[in-house]
């Protein structure tokens, strides 16, 4: 795996993972579901260059899309209040 930015669905992958660990969250436990998820932040890198949220619509102005790069701005408040993020991608950790 290369250093720094994920860019294959494997280190996109792991980069969920990592992410996940570090903010004590779970992931979705749908491997399908998950899966989903990760390819759609590897295509909107790979066409945008960044981890825009693939259930989010971009504005197509970079500073204002910056809120909408994974892990997104609404992420902590959604997890905390619906118990996992909008793409369904994290989730609270197990009570
Ligand atoms: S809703 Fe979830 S998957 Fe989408 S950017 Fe926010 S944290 Fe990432």
């Amino acid at each position: 795996m290369s250093e720094g930015e994920p860019v294959t669905e494997a280190e996109m992958h792991a980069w969920v993972e990592r992410e996940a660990e570090i903010s004590g969250f779970r992931l979705n436990p749908d491997e399908r579901q998950l899966k989903t998820v990760v390819k759609g932040l590897v295509r909107n890198r790979e066409r945008f260059g960044a981890r825009y949220c693939p259930c989010r619509i971009r504005s197509g102005d970079p500073e204002k899309d910056a809120a909408i790069v994974c892990p997104c701005v609404h992420r902590d408040e959604e997890v905390a209040t619906g118990g996992r993020c909008h793409c369904n991608l994290f989730h609270a950790p197990e009570p």
